[in-house]
Parts: structure tokens; sequence; C-alpha cells
């Protein structure tokens, strides 16, 4: 998808309508239309990107702290018990749209929303996963 087709590109120019409720200098943040529970916000960088692995550090930190200051306001204004903190990274992580977003999902004390299946390991795979990923951290700054 090229940044003309983007649809967040399209909403953080103003193209696109949207329900915003933060901005400064590099970020945005507005209602997401289909909400998992009532406030879910989406924070998305102005500048196109498509996923949080291929962002550069400093729009990270940006989109970071600016999900900091709107999760804070958005919990104490909808009275959130809790909130989910997220982002989709490729198609198989059910990223939909791709211009980074992080999610704010406001959390209820009787939302019924379960959010993470867990797992198993096998007899001594933890340890294999964990040698694998270490060997591959060896090569990231
Ligand atoms: P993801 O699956 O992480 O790519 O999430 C994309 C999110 O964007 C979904 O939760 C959609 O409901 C939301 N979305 C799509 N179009 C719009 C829009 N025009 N305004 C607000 N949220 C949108
Ligand atoms: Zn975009």
């Amino acid at each position: 998808m090229t940044e003309t087709e983007c649809i967040f590109c399209k909403i953080v120019s103003g193209e696109i309508p949207s329900a915003k409720i933060y901005e400064d200098e590099d970020v945005v943040a507005f209602l997401d239309i289909n909400p998992t529970t009532k406030g879910h916000t989406l924070v998305v960088p102005k500048k196109h990107v498509a996923t949080f692995l291929e962002a550069d550090d400093e729009v990270v930190e940006k989109l970071i702290k600016a999900s900091k200051k709107v999760g804070k306001a958005l919990v104490k204004a909808m009275n959130a018990d809790g909130l989910n903190v997220g982002i989709n990274n490729g198609k198989a992580a059910g990223q939909i749209i791709f211009h980074l977003h992080l999610h704010l999902i406001p959390r209820y004390a009787d939302d019924g929303l379960k959010c993470w299946p867990q797992g198993k390991y096998e007899e001594g795979e933890i340890e294999k996963i964990k040698d694998k990923i270490l060997k591959a951290m060896q090569g990231e700054k």
C-alpha cells in the first residue's frame, strides 16, 4: 500500500474524518470505529511506516510516550479498571492496516474479554527457544 492510498495517512492529513482525541507534532490518537471496548483508541505516528519492527527508534519513542499520556486520560475519562496496550505487527498477528498504530483498549472488570490463550512447553523446549532468541539478539543493536 502506498502512502497516498493509506487510510491512516488520510486521517492524519484530515482528508478522512476521525474522532481525534490527541495530536502533537509527531503523533495523533483517535477512537477506533469498531471498538473492542468503549473508548478503544488508536495512537498513530504521523510519518507513514508500515510496522513496528520497521519504525525508527525515534518514532517508537514518540509513539510510546504519547500513548502513555493518552492512556492515562482514557482510563480516567472512561472510569476503566485497566488498559490493554498492543500493536499488531504483520498479517499473521492480525494487522489489517499497514500504517503503524498502537491500540489502547480500556478494560472493565465485567467486560468478559479473555485476551491471550496460554499454552505449554515440552520438556527442554523453553531452553532451546531461549538460546535461539539470544543468538538472534547478538545481531541487534
Ligand atoms: P489492526 O488490526 O491492528 O490493523 O487494526 C486496525 C484497526 O483500525 C481496527 O481496529 C479497525 O477497527 C480500525 N479502523 C479502521 N478504519 C478506521 C477508521 N476510519 N477510523 C478509526 N478506526 C479505524
Ligand atoms: Zn500511512
